[in-house]
């Protein structure tokens, strides 16, 4: 018998990944031509040259013994360095070494900080339409997921909601920007009045709530979209970063937690946050992997390619008469269902071979997903289906 918090678990398994296992079905019934999956956010661009290079040039030249073996539970000292002084560069900030852990990607550093803060019955708020995963992390921790409502057109951060749903137990508030599922990026001004509005309640309480900044898509902002870097506006934010999407190497499991001495009880966070990538059985952060980022620190993937997509797609999909969200950043559309039910909605799709997310995965009924970091031939092919399902609503 599995353990009874499992079952839920079970029950609650991933759509997304069983979509992606119906889409590999389907292409072999109808040939992965004539199949367009936007299920999964698994990047399309190469990783850059550099990254292949890197690892070659550490394999090549530096001591298996070293490359392989273990080291301090939160990385290699010159590894973190190079990342401090990175980001140092980039957002005028003043992290050293102790400030940066390295994680098994943005999943592994977002549950290592919530190992480190939750308490059971504590409370994290986090803004609807969401990653779904974060259901999964809080419940880890025996933590209280606390959902703003969403705040459509716009899909900025709802802070009136936010603000009457903080109470003495909130222990922290997770903000994913650039945004998945909705491809918004959450502006300077909202963040500034957010922070004025924790900073309100942690007086009010007496307590800490820390801000845990999830940013996996940091990079990919277009339109000249600035994604404004949460330290320099609250004193109580954790970063979890990842390089899954900006280095396209999501299955390597590589990324980082910024814990700045400026949040709350700084170092016991640190060596908390230390020892809970320990327990939490990561040990430590892949070590090639690790010694490969800290060589491609300036490196960028290919935002062009996602942004050619995401105008083909936005442009496509609104002259055929669907109302999207126009994206500015992350790699993903969200656009209204064309019936209440979006789970109604995404099965017409794929009688057309369009495989899209409901957004009630995201707590965001009434919205689906589409995922468009896949080639942008299949964008094009993709067009044709997608009229055929506006047709089928008759659109326009
Ligand atoms: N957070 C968000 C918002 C994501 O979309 C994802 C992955 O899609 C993750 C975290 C997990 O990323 P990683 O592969 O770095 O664990």
């Amino acid at each position: 018998m599995i353990a009874k918090k499992m079952v839920d678990y079970v029950k609650g398994s991933s759509v997304i990944r069983a979509m992606f296992e119906e889409g590999k079905i389907m292409a072999e019934k109808y040939g992965a031509e004539n199949v367009y999956d936007f299920s999964l956010g698994n990047p399309s661009v190469e990783p850059p040259v550099k990254v292949k290079e890197a690892i070659k040039n550490i394999l090549d030249s530096e001591n298996p013994n070293f490359v392989h073996g273990y080291m301090n539970n939160s990385g290699y000292e010159n590894v973190r360095e190079k990342i401090a002084n990175h980001l140092n560069k980039e957002f005028g900030t003043k992290l050293g070494v102790k400030n940066i852990l390295m994680t098994v990607g943005a999943a592994g550093g977002l549950n290592v900080i919530l190992k480190t803060l939750i308490d059971p019955q504590d409370e994290v708020l986090v803004f609807a339409p969401y990653f779904g995963e974060y259901n999964n992390y809080i419940a880890n921790y025996d933590g209280v997921r606390v959902v703003v409502a969403p705040n459509p057109p716009s899909f900025q951060p709802n802070l009136k909601d936010m603000e009457e749903k903080i109470t003495a137990k909130t222990k922290a508030v997770i903000i994913n920007n650039p945004n998945n599922p909705t491809g918004v990026v959450y502006k300077k001004e909202i963040i500034e009045e957010m922070a004025k509005i924790l900073e309100k309640k942690e007086k009010e309480f007496g307590t800490s709530i820390y801000l845990i900044a999830d940013e996996p898509y940091r990079e990919l902002a277009f339109d000249g979209a600035v994604v404004p870097y949460l330290t320099n506006h609250y004193h109580n934010t954790i970063v979890g970063y990842s390089y899954s999407k900006s280095l396209s190497l999501p299955g390597e499991r590589i990324g980082y937690l910024v814990i700045p001495d400026e949040v709350d009880d700084a170092e016991n966070v640190q060596q908390a946050a230390n020892i809970a990538n320990r327990i939490l059985g990561f040990v430590n952060a892949p070590s090639l992997m690790q010694l490969a980022v800290a060589e491609c620190v300036e490196e960028k993937t290919n935002v062009d390619a996602y942004d050619a997509n995401r105008k083909l797609l936005y442009e496509g999909l609104t002259e055929l008469g669907f109302e999207c969200v126009k994206p500015e950043g992350a790699f993903y559309l969200w656009m209204k269902a064309c019936e209440e039910d979006d789970k109604a909605f995404v099965a017409k799709a794929k009688e057309f071979n369009l495989l899209l997310v409901p957004g009630s995965s995201f707590a965001g009924p009434g919205y689906v997903r589409i995922a468009y970091c896949v080639s942008n031939d299949m964008i094009k092919r993709s067009l044709a289906a997608f009229k055929k399902l506006a047709e089928a609503y008759n659109l326009k």
